[in-house]
């Protein structure tokens, strides 16, 4: 089974003028697979990662992460799916500001409760895991940008996802920070993680096996990549 399966999926806003956000997506990401997303602004990649991270249910259509049809669960369910079997990274990092490095990671499983003890050992691992083992106790105002972002994707694995999600995770970063950032996602992907990664840039985009081009809520073209010319 897919880590995720999206088929023929819509999704209607009805504020104003109806849109379809959405018109008829099928995609299917097999698990330890690495896809990118790219289209122009307004082409529904916001609205395709929304319905992939459970943060939204379709109009129509069938949305299945981890073998669970979203349709067939409640809110209460959806949201408990999300926290197990998403890991969510944003451009501009998210990160708790009042909380440690250790804190921050650890995080997603206080709500996952899991016991401190096994929450602070792994939060301890994943951060060594992304080269951040000497700053634990560090505030996010205390790291670069590089370091907030490899906080970031260190939490967004606490619970072990079933899919990874990253929405333009480069874009406030620069070149060489950007590098190392796309380093980890390939790494992590080598390691048997499932990405979805939303880019505008094609140099980013082609850190994945495959790009899906998405345009006005249809996908357009879904490009295969040589990865073995990336390594
Ligand atoms: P992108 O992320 O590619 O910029 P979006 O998924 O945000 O695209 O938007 C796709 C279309 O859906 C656009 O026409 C946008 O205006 C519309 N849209 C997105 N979210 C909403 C919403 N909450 N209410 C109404 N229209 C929306
Ligand atoms: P990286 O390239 O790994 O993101 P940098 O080389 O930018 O890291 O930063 C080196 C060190 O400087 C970091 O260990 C961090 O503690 C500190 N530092 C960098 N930027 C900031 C910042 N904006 N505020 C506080 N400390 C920072």
């Amino acid at each position: 089974e897919s880590a995720v399966s999206l088929q023929a999926v819509r999704k209607r806003y009805d504020r104003g003028e109806p849109v379809f956000a959405l018109d008829g997506v099928t995609l299917d990401l097999p698990r330890g697979s690495y896809t990118a997303v790219m289209g122009p602004s307004g082409s529904g990649k916001s609205t395709l990662m929304n319905l992939v991270g459970l943060l939204d249910t379709p109009t129509d259509g069938r949305v299945v992460v981890d073998g669970r049809d979203v349709a067939t669960l409640s809110g209460a369910d959806r949201t408990a799916l999300r926290g197990e079997a998403v890991g969510f990274v944003f451009q501009t990092f998210n990160l708790m500001p009042r909380l440690t490095a250790l804190d921050n990671v650890a995080l997603p499983m206080v709500f996952a409760g899991v016991a401190r003890a096994n929450r602070e050992a792994r939060a301890t691992a994943l951060l060594g895991g992304v080269g951040l083992g000497d700053r634990l106790d560090h505030l996010p105002n205390e790291l670069s940008g590089g370091q907030r972002q490899r906080v970031a994707i260190a939490r967004a694995l606490a619970n072990d996802p079933t899919i990874l999600l990253a929405d333009e995770p480069t874009g406030n970063l620069d070149s060489k920070t950007s590098a190392d950032v796309l380093a980890l996602f390939d790494e992590l992907n080598a390691e048997g993680n499932t990405v979805l990664l939303v880019t505008h840039e094609r140099d980013v985009a082609e850190h994945a096996e495959r790009i899906v081009h998405i345009l006005d809520g249809r996908l357009e073209r879904v490009e295969e990549l040589d990865t073995v010319s990336h390594i």
